[in-house]
């Protein structure tokens, strides 16, 4: 579904677009007008050593959620992020208080992600891609932004936010499709959180009195419901995982951009990489989880840093 098939039922409904001083996320953004030029000499010296030690070599890359904050989605992990205990698998279905507390905030948040658009770090990774430079693109994030830009070869690590799975019967949903199941359910809900002014990267908006909340059951067999992607404490699926392993054992290096690797889903790839011999070259933000095997780490602006590397790139040599 597209954003302008089901932009009719949200047209009525308060959001960020009535507010002249916000951007289409609902955010004030702080993307540079041009990504080059907010690149210092320094930046520009290790970029250079990056494009030193990818050039001539298929890239696998790797993004979290640094790369998603110039888009107004904020970081769970980077140095400006406000701290958050994010809800594990096991509290989803075990705790149905918690978990109505999440419907209730994902029922306000998933829309400001459907309207977050990609920004220059995303089109640089299109770019890459399009370039013939890639095997493959595995991101962290669950806000599709990578294939609102143009990625094609895109394995969604942690899932997406606009889909939804019964836990019982595996049914798969458009979000829209239960949106407008929870629209019906909680009449006048969404205009009363219409203030709610912070979404984390999976669609969670801060949103108070979540009690009388209904959530929707599944539209086949009853059952749970859940937003499909991977939340703490839950494994990835195996065959995904092994997608994502063929990509990287496929490239000649790996480039992470905006991921702390916190997390052992995507530090798995790096180690990978770093154990079969193959640079890896980091781009984020403050310290991560996988600066001991790489071979380059750089610490600026993402965005800003894969424009960078997408224009001086060199092409590979015909095969
Ligand atoms: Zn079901």
């Amino acid at each position: 579904m597209t954003r302008a098939e089901d932009g009719r039922r949200e047209r009525d409904l308060p959001g960020p677009e009535s507010n002249p001083r916000l951007g289409l996320t609902g955010f004030v953004s702080d993307t540079p007008a041009s990504g080059l030029a907010a690149l210092g000499p320094e930046d520009r010296e290790l970029l250079d050593q990056a494009v030193a030690v990818l050039a001539g070599l298929r890239l696998a890359v790797l993004t979290g959620a640094g790369l998603s904050t110039d888009s107004g989605i904020p970081d769970y992990r980077g140095p400006q992020s406000v701290p958050r205990n994010p809800m594990t698998y096991q509290q989803f279905v075990g705790d149905e208080a918690l978990r109505r507390r999440y419907w209730a905030r994902n029922h306000v948040g998933w829309r400001h992600l459907r309207r977050a658009d990609p920004n220059a770090g995303h089109a640089a990774v299109a770019t890459l891609e399009q370039r013939g430079l890639l095997t493959g693109l595995i991101t962290q994030n669950v806000d599709k932004l990578h294939s609102s830009a143009g990625s094609v070869n895109v394995i969604d690590l942690h899932g997406t936010f606009d889909r939804v799975v019964c836990l019982q019967c595996a049914s798969v949903f458009p979000r829209s499709r239960i949106a407008e199941i929870l629209e019906d359910l909680n009449p006048g809900y969404l205009e009363r959180a219409s203030d709610a002014g912070d979404v984390a990267p999976d669609a969670d908006a801060d949103v108070d009195d979540t009690g009388d909340f209904q959530m929707a059951p599944c539209p086949v067999c009853g059952g749970m419901l859940k937003p499909d992607f991977v939340y703490f404490g839950e494994n990835v699926p195996k065959a995904r995982v092994a997608e994502a392993y063929a990509m990287v054992d496929a490239a000649g290096a790996l480039l992470v951009a905006g991921s702390s690797l916190t997390v052992m889903s995507g530090l798995r790839f790096v180690r990978h990489a770093f154990k079969a011999g193959k640079p890896v070259v980091i781009i984020n933000r403050g310290w991560t989880r996988g600066d001991e095997f790489a071979s380059l780490k750089i610490e600026t602006g993402v965005s800003e840093a894969l424009t960078y590397l997408a224009e001086l790139l060199p092409d590979l040599p015909p095969q």
